[in-house]
């Protein structure tokens, strides 16, 4: 194997250092696509020194020149856009035909974010006569990104792009399951005209995270992962600023007034997209009992039509889990709900044509799981819908809140009424009313409960990537100065 995926430094990719590898496994065919070099704490160090430098030129551009900056990284990501979506592919087993409409994802997100550069801005507040109070929004200055793998292009860019649109210099580390894109990425911005420095890419796994986050010259953590890691992270940055994008159990309630067809086709698709791994699909479907039947048979029967595969092909709809952690940890949650007393409506293990290579599992509809067992509570990231009945709107808003995550809910209802009290009920940072996860980067999406802290997406993210200075200044010849008399 020649293919060794290096940290990006300073502008440049590490040079060999005879640092620990390990390996990066496509997982339809699980052969090894690359050796991966561990970053050290050395380099994590060097990382965040560069970027510290850097950032200190970076904000003395112009405004307008950071945002054209930014724009240009986009333009060169869609030219580079194949090979990206390659990249994702052979990483995670993420379909092609989904990966291939990521990279105008990503350049959606470095337009929107130079255009806010322009408006990340402070306020003249109104106090006392003769002074001028104000307040200025200012870079943290070195921020760091830990990743997970769901999404690796898609994810560095909708938090690369804000930070560096606030002002940051950055240190991302993508998952050590899907290394493959983020250092292409940093070139491309490197080509676009960022400060070489600006944007390091550090590889590895949480060890790497680790010393990142606890580095002191880290002012601030945008995290993206599971609660477990995320607990640990918010104790080591203590003292930063933290922004934190964590898992879910998101809830998605069907009445019996609802257009049942689209209702149908969205469930299936809001569920199994990217073979589940996705952090608000509707893994809970919460049904209204008079209609439960006949929808769970319409949404078993399109699920058994998805085409399974290879994630190469075009024609693929759901890839292999992306590893063999994922598959063993998936199949252990199936067989637990199948021996607590749960049925399958369909799928439940490998599907029947899948071979005996990579690391598939048949999209799978759970019904009649006990209402506290793994399957309906925790999150299982993975081809995974379990389904649950209720009789009226409190009874489902009951179900929809009873979870300890609070990321996002579906709810398809043809009564305005009835679609604006359960959305006011629900304890989610995101709402869906008769469609599935519309995401853009200037809408707002962050996690309630054990599901995050702080935001990511839209001008609600600034807060979290910058730190807020007040001025006050006495300009009136009369206004008293706080003092002792004389
Ligand atoms: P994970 O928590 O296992 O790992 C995430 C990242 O943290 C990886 O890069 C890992 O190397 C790093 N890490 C691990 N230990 C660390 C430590 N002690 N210090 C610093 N970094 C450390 O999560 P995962 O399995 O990669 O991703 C799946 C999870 O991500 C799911 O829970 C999913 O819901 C969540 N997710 C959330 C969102 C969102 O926007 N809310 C989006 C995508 C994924």
């Amino acid at each position: 194997m020649t293919v060794v995926e290096r940290a990006f430094i300073g502008g440049e990719r590490v040079q060999d250092t005879g640092a620990a590898t390990f390996a990066s496994i496509d997982p339809a065919t699980e052969k090894v696509i690359a050796q991966v070099a561990q970053t050290s704490h050395e380099q994590v160090d060097a990382a965040v020194q560069t970027a510290a430098t850097a950032q200190r030129e970076w904000a003395r551009r112009s405004v307008d020149s950071r945002a054209s900056t930014l724009w240009r990284w986009g333009e060169l990501i869609l030219a580079a856009g194949d090979e990206l979506a390659q990249l994702d592919t052979y990483d995670i087993g993420r379909p092609i035909s989904d990966s291939t409409n990521d990279p105008a994802a990503c350049a959606r997100a470095t337009r929107y974010w130079a255009g806010m550069a322009e408006q990340i801005r402070g306020d003249q507040l109104p106090t006392a006569p003769g002074h001028l109070s104000y307040t200025v929004r200012e870079p943290i200055g070195v921020v760091a990104i830990i990743l997970p793998w769901n999404g690796p292009m898609l994810s560095l860019c909708n938090r690369v792009a804000p930070a560096l649109a606030c002002g940051n210099g950055v240190v991302v580390k993508p998952s050590e399951w899907s290394p493959m894109s983020a250092g292409l990425l940093a070139e491309l911005a490197l080509d676009a005209g960022l400060p070489a420095g600006l944007l390091n890419v550090v590889l590895g796994d949480g060890r790497v995270g680790a010393a990142l986050v606890e580095h002191r010259d880290v002012g601030g953590v945008s995290f993206t992962g599971s609660v477990a890691t995320g607990r640990t992270i918010a104790r080591a940055a203590a003292g930063k600023t933290i922004t934190m994008e964590l898992g879910g159990k998101s809830a998605n309630i069907v009445f019996a007034d609802a257009d049942l067809e689209t209702a149908i086709d969205a469930a299936v698709w809001g569920v199994f997209a990217n073979t589940g791994q996705v952090c608000c699909a509707g893994t809970r479907l919460i049904v209204e009992r008079s209609i439960a039947d006949e929808f769970v048979t319409n949404v078993a029967q399109r699920s058994v039509l998805l085409r399974v595969g290879d994630p190469l092909d075009p024609q693929t709809q759901l890839g292999p889990v992306a590893s063999k952690t994922q598959y063993d940890r998936v199949n252990r949650y199936l067989d637990d709900a199948v021996s607590g007393g749960a049925r399958m409506a369909t799928g439940g293990g490998r599907p029947a044509d899948a071979g005996e290579v990579g690391y598939y599992i048949a999209p799978t509809v759970v019904c009649d799981a006990a209402p506290g067992s793994g399957i309906v509570r925790e999150e299982i990231f993975g081809p995974v819908l379990a389904v649950q009945q209720f009789e009226d709107e409190a009874e489902a808003v009951g179900l929809a809140n009873d979870s300890r995550y609070g990321l996002a809910a579906n709810i398809w209802t043809e009564n305005a009424g009835r679609m604006l009290r359960v959305a006011d009920q629900l304890e989610v940072g995101t709402v869906w009313g008769n469609t599935s996860r519309v995401m853009d980067p200037a809408l707002p999406f962050g996690g309630f409960k054990d599901s995050g802290v702080g935001n990511a997406y839209g001008d609600a993210a600034v807060e979290g990537l910058t730190r807020l200075k007040r001025v006050s200044v006495r300009y009136g010849t009369d206004t008293p100065v706080p003092r002792w008399p004389r």
